[in-house]
């Protein structure tokens, strides 16, 4: 399996000096072919950190985009299933490609919006939201579906989903975090800090 990885990193590498993929998440934005959709590496990396994968476990990337929540959680371990859930086609079809280029192919990729595409689904042991959260029904679905004891995580970029998502955590509880990150970029001949817009993260245990 790690030499597939490997070899799957350099692949997707291709044009730049061949690297070999790292096993921690939070891997380089630019490994995944992306339309400025995706969650940051850092937020990423805190994100796998919170969903936190066992072994033979089945995540619900929900709002899935680029797919790079899924693809990480799988890359974890060989045990780890995902089913992507992405509302737009072109990004589905994405999500497909970066899949099969991390040598994940057993990613399951639904075409369709939360909730009415959660349906019928198995049942997972954690559940993310990463788009269609302010969406009427998907945070009540995705608690409805999870196994006892499964994890639930969703991020917001705007003020509608924390809205949601402080309205969650002050009625069911859990943990909520706000990820600030800022990098460093040039201004004229010095170097400023960037702020990356802030993300608000809800974490709960059903
Ligand atoms: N975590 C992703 C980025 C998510 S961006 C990544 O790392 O690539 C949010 C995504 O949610 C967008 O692709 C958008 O098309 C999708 N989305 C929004 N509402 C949705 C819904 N109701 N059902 C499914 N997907 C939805």
């Amino acid at each position: 399996d790690t030499d597939m990885l490997n070899v799957c990193a350099v692949e997707v590498a291709a044009g730049e000096a061949a690297r070999v993929l790292p096993f921690t998440p939070g891997l380089d934005d630019a490994l995944f072919e992306h339309d400025g959709q995706i969650t940051k590496r850092e937020v990423r990396a805190l994100t796998l950190s919170a969903l936190a994968p066992r072994r033979g476990e089945l995540l619900w990337d929900i709002g899935a985009g680029s797919g790079s929540i899924g693809i990480e959680w799988m890359l974890a371990d060989p045990s780890l299933r995902a089913i992507a859930i992405e509302a737009v086609p072109e990004r589905a079809a994405r999500i497909r490609h970066n899949a099969a280029h991390f040598g994940v192919p057993g990613l399951v990729v639904v075409e369709g919006a939360a909730p009415g595409a959660l349906a019928g689904l198995a049942v997972p042991d954690a559940v993310f939201i990463g788009g269609g959260g302010s969406e009427g029904g998907v945070i009540e679905a995705a608690i409805a579906a999870l196994k006892p004891g499964g994890r639930l995580v969703a991020n917001s970029v705007t003020t509608e989903m924390d809205a949601v998502l402080l309205a969650a955590h002050a009625r069911l509880g859990g943990s909520l975090i706000r990820i600030d990150i800022a990098r460093a970029g040039p201004i004229g001949q010095m170097t400023g800090w960037r702020p990356a817009m802030p993300v608000t993260q809800w974490s709960w245990r059903k």
